[in-house]
């Protein structure tokens, strides 16, 4: 590992608090030194307050804030002596921490200070700098590691074994560093936990923290554990989806709530998932507390989450028995499930936090499989994996999220995704919070959302091949299928009967008609297995109730797409899958409808293009988003005890109504 250091962007910083964000930044862009808002930094300061007295001030990594984009603002300045003085103290809650840390803060809009606040108070160090590097957790949780630590610092740093993260920790510190410091100390390894640099300038503390892991690295690389070679063959491809389903069905049941499982089976995961030791190795619990809460401390293995989420409940109660409180947020569903068909597949509430999950335990497998390599890994005595998943801290974090939008958790496929209606449905389901995979023949869909909750596939609905290809991607990707939009449809230029050619009737029934079915058909085995219950929104077409003169293949095909939808409703009900359509009219702002066409057509008609785009009962404007907004919450609680509808969205039709 190099150091990111660059005298340019460092001479840019204009005080000692930017160059405090700028090598937070650089430690924050090296994800195996910390990842997802892990690791903290702080800087003393000193400075008038505002009655003119000089101030010590603690400036420490607020929560809430990641080191990788950390700013100014994220770091909350809390008086520095106040904070000495508590570590004196024989013992205080982690409530009474809390509250000490926040009225000790001298500016009110300041995020919370970091747990490990006192920490970083009583190291006697102008600058400090704390990771959770992989290769340094990879010699703590080593066999016989604090010996490795020692064998390869030496001198440089303290050692201090593990201690739940919070005011204990500081308080060990607080007496080891005095106890074991030299001349040569520039850092401290908590077992178990992580690393701190120090420095007398923004540069030292940083380097060292550099330099520290190295010798780790360099460590493991003398002694065979640094390189590792996956093989892991082939993944399960075929038939796997439904299996895949039904699990993350289970895991939501257990949780409470639906759940995006997102299947990774790159050689790394499908490698460590079929390990002989993988039920060793895999169960002893995360390299770093850091990583326990939102991964969860052990994996499971294989499909049974009823046992799973039965031994958590069993060891709450035995280790928590009067916790009432503290039970109502117990969710004992496992984050992470460890597969040899599978793969590794990782759990959230929403992609996101699936993502995180999975790169935390990305890094968990490199740091298991080098201390394995080393001769043995070895995690935290159970008891203290359990403080850590259950503190109160940490749970009090995972509560202040709010509630949750309304399809969390939830995955939707919608079709003819790049334009129009599609995309506005896209988009009304990623803002009530859904997974959503986005189909389309233009080429465009594959980058129109760049985000972990979106996907896009290019895929003609008209092959069967492919539409099967895309429903296995979005189980790979999102775990399982909650909402269908069969929105994709061609219109072709009107044309009679009598001269309506064969080709084109067929061409329309394969894209309005046959393509749906297919889509139906194969995604039922998914549908049924909807935490919530599967449901379908069909975009059908005023043109079903009302059909026009020189439409006959696209009103014909409409109108045997809502027959089919209404057949659906029938037999599904018994799946709890809900299904019903919509029939929009005059929705302008699509592909279809340039400006050119829109004047001709209400020239046409003797209209203004004002009037024509008006021309309903209502005298109003019909969009995509209306239609698309409609179709979303179609999906959502309003509509559950609905199905075999057909709800018109066209501002009054006089032939309709
Ligand atoms: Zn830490």
């Amino acid at each position: 590992m190099n150091s990111r250091w660059d005298d340019r962007e460092a001479a840019a910083c204009a005080n000692d608090l930017e160059l405090r964000c700028y090598t937070s930044r650089l430690l924050g862009s090296d994800p195996t030194l910390v990842l997802h808002g892990g690791g903290n930094t702080s800087v003393k300061l000193t400075g008038k307050n505002l009655l003119g007295d000089d101030e010590d001030i603690l400036y420490v990594k607020g929560s809430g804030w990641d080191l990788v984009t950390i700013e100014a603002a994220g770091f909350a300045p809390v008086r520095l002596a106040h904070l000495k003085r508590l570590a004196q103290l024989p013992a205080l809650s982690d409530p009474q921490m809390v509250n000490e840390l926040a009225t000790q803060v001298t500016r009110a809009s300041a995020p919370a200070p970091s747990v490990e606040a006192i920490l970083h108070a009583i190291l006697p160090w102008k600058w400090v700098d704390h990771t959770h590097a992989d290769a340094v957790l990879t010699l703590t949780n080593a066999r016989d590691g604090e010996a490795r630590i020692r064998e390869v610092y030496g001198d440089l740093v303290v050692v201090v074994p593990y201690v739940m993260p919070g005011f204990d920790l500081a308080r060990v510190c607080a007496s080891e560093y005095p106890r074991q410091a030299g001349a040569d100390t520039v850092g401290m390894v908590l077992m178990n936990h992580g690393i701190f640099s120090f420095g007398a300038t923004a540069r030292e503390s940083y380097e060292r923290m550099i330099m520290l892991v190295n010798r780790a690295e360099d460590y493991l690389k003398r002694n065979g554990a640094w390189d590792l070679a996956w093989r892991a063959g082939a993944p399960a491809g075929a038939g796997v989806a439904p299996n895949l389903a039904r699990l993350r069905k289970a895991i939501a049941g257990a949780a409470g709530f639906p759940v995006v499982m997102t299947r990774h089976t790159d050689a790394r995961s499908l490698a460590f998932c079929r390990r002989d030791d993988v039920a060793t190795v895999s169960q002893q619990g995360p390299a770093t507390p850091d990583h326990s809460i939102r991964s969860k401390n052990l994996p499971l293995l294989g499909r049974d989450v009823a046992a799973y989420a039965a031994a958590y409940r069993a060891y709450f109660a035995a280790h928590e028995p009067q916790a009432k409180e503290r039970k109502k947020m117990l969710d004992p569903a496992p984050r992470l499930v460890l597969d040899p068909e599978f793969g590794l597949c990782a759990v959230g509430r929403s992609a996101k936090d699936a993502a995180i999950v999975a790169e935390i335990y990305a890094h968990t497998i490199d740091v298991i499989a080098r201390a394995t390599a080393l001769g043995g890994f070895r995690a935290l005595p159970a008891q203290d994996l359990f403080d850590v998943e259950y503190w109160d801290l940490e749970q009090a974090k995972l509560a202040k999220g709010g509630k949750p939008p309304l399809f969390a958790g939830e995955v939707a496929l919608v079709t003819g995704a790049a334009s129009g209606i599609g995309r506005a449905c896209v988009d009304a389901l990623l803002a009530r919070g859904a997974a959503v995979v986005g189909l389309d023949l233009d080429p465009a869909i594959a980058t129109l959302h760049a985000r972990p909750d979106f996907l896009g596939i290019v895929a003609d609905v008209t092959s069967e091949e492919q539409v099967g290809d895309a429903l296995r991607r979005t189980v790979d990707a999102f775990g399982g299928l909650d909402m269908l939009i069969l929105n994709a449809g061609i219109f072709p230029g009107g044309a009679r009967i009598d001269a309506l050619p064969t080709e084109q009737w067929r061409r329309v029934m394969q894209v309005n008609l046959d393509a749906n079915l297919v889509l139906m058909r194969e995604g039922h085995p998914l549908l049924k297995e909807a935490p919530r219950g599967g449901r379908v929104v069909v975009i059908g077409s005023k043109n079903v109730p009302a059909p026009g003169p020189g439409a006959a293949a696209y009103s014909a095909s409409k109108a045997a797409l809502n027959q089919l939808a209404r057949v659906a409703a029938l037999e599904w009900g018994a799946d709890g899958i809900r299904i019903n359509s919509l029939h929009p009219n005059a929705v302008f702002d699509t592909g279809i409808w340039t400006d050119e066409v829109l004047v001709s057509r209400a020239k046409h008609y003797g209209m203004t293009v004002d009037q024509y785009r008006r021309n309903n009962v209502l005298r109003t404007e019909v969009g995509s988003r209306d239609v698309a907004e409609l179709a979303a919450e179609m999906c959502g609680p309003l509509f559950a005890k609905t199905t075999g509808a057909q709800l018109p969205v066209d501002g009054g039709n006089e032939r309709v109504i």
